[in-house]
């Protein structure tokens, strides 16, 4: 196989780690330039890039990688330049790895890939290829969809408009959707895409030279502004003053705002009651799970578009196995067509099987307790230490008890264990707290969401 085509398949993996933001800006320009010994060599544009790759996503890499050729073993990376397209340097990085064929000029490391994701307009920031043709819609998002389309045929009919979902599930298609549609009717609309990852970085960046007047400027002459991943806003003051002016100048002159979260306004804990109100007045809609039949279609559909004719006992084995996130379920099909074009022949339902396995179950092995002290903590804004400590407040009693829920559930840690973790407490009172959030679990809606969110935060870290 073309190392073009296993670090396409590695990105996909590791894009489902990460933000896209991150994704973007520091996966652009990289390649897989060649793979000897056990060491993969993935070439990068700066050593800025080199050093932030190599300390906070080498383990990603490591992992997509192997996931793709178990006989890698370490990532080592080089400053090189972008790779042009080239066909095949190497056509074996897979199974038994011959000597490296060293990468030079050619790699193919523009993938279709990158190039499609970076094909992003400059001026809207939006990626073309998330339209409303492709947009499956079914119940779960029938809603979201519905309020999608009006706000297009009308713009402010309802303003903001404020999507929420799972992660993986079509927010950041389905927002993008309405500004590329908006584009494609009225060329002149100054739409613009942010993901507020994004938004925070440019505040932050016009703070330090002093610019930020024009910032705001910038901002505030924009006719339909899409605002992605709220949530990472909530997180500090500062970033919430800011975009509540900006969201302010706009609303005022009518101009049509779309906002994106992982849950509702009234779920962020952190989110300041005055944006929380604004967001509540306009129209708030969810997307929820696929069932298993829009799985099925959504599978069809794209391996459809894909070219590749996979069997039908394939598809609904990955329907079945996948659940709760669509970016998975593209990321298995990837794989099934990348395994087909390596052995020029599909893949059997055991060979998908096994995959499948690597795919859902691996990730579970990194999870420790720390990641999920973190998670829960992270998730209702808690430091780690408070969390641990002896407080009997409502607000941190909760998110105790779920740690241990979790270490217990997820983990199957041992009670006395779970009590040491805990700030030292007896085991008496992690049996409590597993019990406890059992038995609400049974009638309460909300914390069976804010679970299944947390479980997403661990197991996607
Ligand atoms: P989120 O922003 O909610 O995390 P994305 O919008 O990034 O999720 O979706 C993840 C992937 O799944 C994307 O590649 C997207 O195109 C695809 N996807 C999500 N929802 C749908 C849908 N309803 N129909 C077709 N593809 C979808
Ligand atoms: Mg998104």
């Amino acid at each position: 196989m073309e190392f073009g085509e296993l670090w396409k398949t590695a990105l996909a993996d590791i894009e489902i780690n990460i933000s896209r933001a991150s994704f973007l800006t520091w996966f652009k320009d990289t390649s897989v330039v060649g793979i000897d010994e056990g060491r993969a060599t993935v070439s990068v544009p700066n050593g800025f890039v080199k050093e932030w790759l190599q300390n906070k996503y080498n383990k990603f890499i490591l992992r997509a990688i192997r996931n793709i050729n178990s006989e890698v073993k370490e990532v080592s990376y080089i400053i090189g330049k972008p790779q042009t397209n080239q066909k095949d340097l190497m056509k074996k990085a897979l199974v038994p790895l011959p000597k490296t064929v060293a990468a030079k000029n050619e790699a193919s490391l523009s993938s279709e890939f990158e190039l499609k994701d970076l094909n992003i307009d400059p001026e809207t920031s939006l990626n073309p290829k998330y339209t409303f043709d492709s947009f499956i819609v079914g119940t779960f998002n029938e809603l979201a969809h519905a309020a999608s389309k009006s706000i297009v045929t009308k713009p402010g009919i309802y303003n903001p408009l404020f999507i929420y979902g799972g992660v993986g599930l079509g927010k950041t298609h389905l927002v993008q959707a309405v500004g590329n549609e908006i584009i494609k009717q009225n060329p002149k609309t100054k739409v613009k895409y942010m993901s507020s990852e994004k938004f925070m970085g440019e505040i932050v960046e016009a703070l330090r030279n002093q610019d930020i007047g024009q910032l705001k400027e910038k901002y505030r002459a924009y006719d339909f502004l899409i605002m992605d991943d709220i949530q990472f806003i909530a997180k500090t003051e500062k970033m919430q003053e800011e975009f509540f002016h900006t969201f302010n100048a706009l609303y005022e002159k009518n101009k049509q705002i779309v906002i994106s979260s992982d849950r509702p306004p009234a779920a962020i804990a952190t989110l300041e009651d005055r944006l929380k109100s604004r967001f509540e007045g306009g129209m708030i809609a969810d997307i929820g799970e696929p069932d298993y039949e829009t799985r099925l279609t959504i599978l069809k559909v794209k391996a459809e578009k894909s070219g590749f004719v996979v069997p039908e006992d394939i598809l609904e084995h990955v329907a079945h196995t996948i659940k709760n996130n669509i970016r998975e379920l593209e990321g298995a099909l990837n794989r099934i067509i990348l395994m087909s074009k390596m052995n020029s022949t599909v893949p059997s339902l055991e060979d998908v099987k096994k995959m499948l396995n690597q795919i859902i179950y691996a990730p579970r092995k990194f999870v420790t307790p720390k990641k999920v002290i973190k998670a829960v903590s992270d998730f209702y804004d808690l430091g780690e230490k408070e969390i641990l400590n002896k407080s009997r407040k409502k607000e941190i009693v909760k998110p105790r008890q779920i740690v241990m829920y979790l270490l217990r559930d997820e983990l199957k840690c041992s009670f006395p264990f779970i009590g040491e973790k805990i700030g030292k407490k007896d085991h008496t009172t992690a049996i409590h707290a597993y019990k406890k959030i059992l038995a609400d679990l049974k009638s309460n809606l909300d914390l069976e969401e804010e679970i299944k969110l947390i479980k997403e935060k661990i197991y996607s870290s």
